[in-house]
């Protein structure tokens, strides 16, 4: 029977052969671990199961058992676990890169996932062409938030290519992109509230936004932004990467 596609599943599959081929060789997981989220009917995977060493494939699905569980019985690598990914707590403590044509309406939760698994080392994700535009957005940008900021100081962010919306089946509203996440670091949550915090009012001057959520003292923290180079009237988006850092140990001592 043919699959019935599910919109609360943000199904949108890939058929488009080289297309596929051309994402499992931009992931670059020859004879490593994989995971992968949301195989559907196993486009990707089928490639997948032939470069990597292990792949172990989250889908939410258990319509799509039948298809999965025949290509799983082909390929000993191969392991499919019908779970919610958001909701999975113990991985393998081992490097792991991490692949998907991943559901839209979840791409920042999954994100947030993957930047506290500190044994994933890359990630290969399939997402909506403004948000690839985003993780990979530099300062004084109109995409540069606080999740470019969080996802930038934790990886290497490639726009890898733009996928358009006509090779998915059935065709979603929007454009894909392609990003590669390569992990260079990993940092703490209470830094990343902190970046959340800088980002509070867009409009807002960073100094504003910090006395706001977090009464820090003014005029000491003008100073510190004129010694790293900046007006005191600087907003969040003209802040460099790494100077998030910087300010954020200010503000503890
Ligand atoms: N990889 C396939 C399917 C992509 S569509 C292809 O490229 O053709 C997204 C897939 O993610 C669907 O199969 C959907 O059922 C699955 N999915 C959606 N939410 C999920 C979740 N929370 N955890 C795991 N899989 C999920």
């Amino acid at each position: 029977m043919a699959h019935q596609f599910k919109k609360r599943f943000g199904q949108n599959f890939l058929r488009d052969e080289n297309l596929l081929k051309k994402i499992v060789s931009t992931a670059q997981i020859k004879n490593q671990h994989v995971i992968e989220i949301g195989p559907g009917e196993g486009g990707l995977t089928k490639y997948l199961v032939k470069e990597a060493a292990t792949i172990k494939a989250y889908e939410i699905d258990e319509s799509l058992k039948h298809t999965l569980e025949e290509l799983e019985s082909t390929n000993p690598n191969l392991e499919v676990i019908f779970k919610d990914f958001l909701s999975v707590e113990n991985f393998d403590s081992k490097d792991t890169n991490i692949i998907g044509n991943i559901p839209y309406n979840i791409t920042s939760p999954i994100l947030f996932k993957v930047l506290d698994i500190e044994h994933i080392t890359s990630a290969t994700f399939m997402v909506q062409k403004e948000f690839a535009e985003r993780l990979s957005a530099q300062p004084n940008s109109k995409a540069y938030n606080a999740l470019s900021v969080m996802i930038q100081l934790s990886f290497d962010v490639t726009y890898a290519f733009t996928v358009t919306k006509k090779v998915f089946y059935p065709i979603p509203k929007v454009d894909s992109a392609v990003i590669t996440l390569k992990r260079t670091g990993s940092q703490n949550k209470d830094l990343h509230a902190f970046i959340k915090d800088c980002f509070q009012q867009k409009r807002k001057t960073l100094l504003n936004n910090l006395f706001e959520t977090r009464a820090i003292n003014k005029s000491q923290t003008a100073s510190f932004l004129e010694e790293l180079g900046y007006s005191s009237q600087v907003r969040a988006e003209q802040i460099i990467q790494k100077d998030f850092i910087k300010l954020y140990s200010k503000t503890l001592t």
